[in-house]
Parts: structure tokens; C-alpha cells; sequence
């Protein structure tokens, strides 16, 4: 496995991979790495001849400086993960090798962002886009892997890559989970031993907005919403950042008969806040499953 830093390198590397015709299999991290990102890995590197995984906490998408500076940091074992998996590249640039100097162009989106993390992390996905439309130029991934525990970034990077036409297949992988169902998270390690052992109630509660459109044919978002809401107040002390559904990936709070559906919620712990949804299609099934 190579470590690259600077951006020159890593283009003249995809650009070797290129000539050779082998394919490039990308994989965009923050780091702190765990099950998760390695099914990530694991599907890239099944697809693909060239496995590239980026570990880049990216500033422009923090909105809050105590997030990014407490984000949690372990390059080495990283690494070591990540060679464990058979990735043949790892991109680490610093802040000032991808943002060397004040930008002169910004990124925005005129839909799919007003609501869920988009209407609560202001700028959080202007900087993503930003991030990801440079690294997607400098590495020239073939396909790239998502995880569906963040499903609005999965449709933001979607409209990303069919608005600018990047020819590169976005692959969405589903949410990776502890035996006890909560969503695997960098951020889990911030929480305490009791925040710990009550948050699987935040998939408990979606799995109780899923059982609710299973039994209820008639079913309105609404009533979802409510539903989950209240499992979430009864169960979870964290504070409620959103909870909501909406048809999927468009975003929209207008559901129609044919859409997939997405639950999504968000908690505030002390010191973590947490995210996790399920899609759906219109009978409450799972669209994306992993394996349990
Ligand atoms: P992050 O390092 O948090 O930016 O995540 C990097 C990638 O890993 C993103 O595509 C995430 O959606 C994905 N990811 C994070 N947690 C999980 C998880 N529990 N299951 C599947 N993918 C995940």
C-alpha cells in the first residue's frame, strides 16, 4: 500500500492506472475508520482493480469548529486497516495541499438540501461537494462507494455526478451496524457508557416508523413522523435535531404512490450527534439491506 500526500502524485498514479486500463475503485473517508467504511472498502476492492481510499477531515464541511477540532484522529491504525484490506492507495493531503489558497468558487445546490442535515448543518454540503468534486477530479475514480447511513449525501453525490456528468459510477452501500443495531459512527466514541447503551433506540424507533407503514396501508408522513418521534422522546434522552420522511433520493415531503421513501432522524448527544435513517419502498420494505 502507498501513502500519497500531495495531489501531484496521486494524479500521476491515476493517470498510470489509467494507461494500464485498470480500473480505480474510490473510497472517500474522514478517518478513524471502522466496520463501516471497510464494507465500503471491501465492495471496492471486489469491483475494481485499484482500490484508492482518501483520509481527509475536510474544514468546509464542518459548520461547527468544536466538531472538526475534536474529531476523532488515528492515521497509523488507519493505515493499517486499510493495507489489512488490500487498498493499494491511501490519499492524505493536509488542509493547505487541498485549500491552498482563498477559493474563488463555491459550490451550492438547489435542491435536496433545505431539509434533514442540509437545513440543520448550514454550508455542511457546499463543502461536501466542494471536496468531493476535487477529489473525484484529482483521483479519477471509476466508481465510488457511498454509505447509505449518510442517504442524503449519497443523493447530493448522485445529482453531483450526473448534473456535472463525472463519469463515474456511485455506488450506495448499506448502513454497516452494531450487534445491537446502532448505525457504526467515528462519532460513536464520544458518547458515554449510558448515551451508548441507549442509542439503538434510534433504530428502534425507525424500525417502529417502518412497522407503522407496514401495518397501516393508508398511511400519511406525518403520522410517520409522529410515530417515530414519539418512540424517540420515550426512549432517548438526546435532544432531536430532525426527524422526518421524504420521498427518496429527491428529498421531497410530497410523496407520491411509485417513490421510495426515506425515514430519517437525527439526535443530539453531549458531545455527538448521531444520524441514522432507513428507505423504503411504499409497503415498508427495506430497499437497501445489509447483512444482519
Ligand atoms: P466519514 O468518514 O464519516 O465521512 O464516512 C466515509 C464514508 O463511510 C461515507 O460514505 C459514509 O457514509 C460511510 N459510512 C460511515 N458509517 C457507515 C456505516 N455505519 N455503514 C456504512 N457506511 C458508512
Amino acid at each position: 500500500m502507498i501513502r500519497i500526500n500531495t495531489i501531484k502524485q496521486m494524479r500521476e498514479k491515476s493517470k498510470e492506472f489509467h494507461q494500464n486500463g485498470q480500473s480505480i475503485g474510490f473510497v472517500a473517508t474522514m478517518g478513524y475508520l471502522h466496520e463501516g467504511h471497510l464494507q465500503l472498502v471491501n465492495n471496492a476492492r471486489k469491483e475494481n482493480d485499484i482500490v484508492v481510499v482518501s483520509i481527509f477531515v475536510n474544514p468546509l464541511q464542518f459548520n461547527q469548529t468544536s466538531d472538526l477540532t475534536s474529531y476523532p484522529k488515528d492515521l497509523e491504525r488507519d493505515a493499517e486497516l486499510l493495507e489489512a484490506a488490500g487498498v493499494d492507495i491511501v490519499f492524505h493531503p493536509t488542509v493547505e495541499e487541498m485549500y491552498p489558497k482563498q477559493s474563488v468558487i463555491q459550490m451550492s445546490l438547489l435542491a435536496r438540501q433545505d431539509v434533514l442535515c442540509g437545513a440543520s448543518r448550514p454550508g455542511h454540503f457546499e463543502g461536501v461537494l466542494k471536496v468531493l468534486s476535487k477529489l473525484f477530479i484529482i483521483i479519477q475514480p471509476t466508481k465510488t462507494y457511498f454509505g447509505l447511513k449518510d442517504a442524503q449525501q449519497v443523493a447530493v453525490v448522485d445529482a453531483l455526478i450526473e448534473d456535472l456528468n463525472y463519469d463515474i459510477t456511485l455506488v450506495p452501500i448499506p448502513t454497516e451496524r452494531e450487534s445491537d443495531g446502532l448505525a457504526m459512527s467515528s462519532r460513536n466514541v464520544r458518547l458515554s457508557a449510558a448515551e451508548r447503551k441507549e442509542a439503538p433506540n434510534i433504530y428502534q424507533a425507525l424500525k417502529a416508523g417502518q412497522h407503522f407503514i407496514q401495518s397501516n396501508e393508508s398511511w400519511s408522513r406525518d403520522q410517520v413522523i409522529d410515530h417515530v418521534k414519539h418512540r424517540l422522546q420515550e426512549r432517548v434522552s438526546a435532544e432531536i435535531d430532525y426527524v422526518d420522511c421524504l420521498t427518496y433520493p429527491d428529498l421531497l415531503p410530497l410523496i407520491k404512490e411509485s417513490d421510495s421513501i426515506i425515514i430519517a432522524v437525527a439526535v443530539h448527544y453531549k458531545e455527538a450527534r448521531l444520524i441514522d435513517n432507513l428507505i423504503l419502498n411504499q409497503s415498508g420494505e427495506e430497499i437497501y439491506r445489509g447483512e444482519e
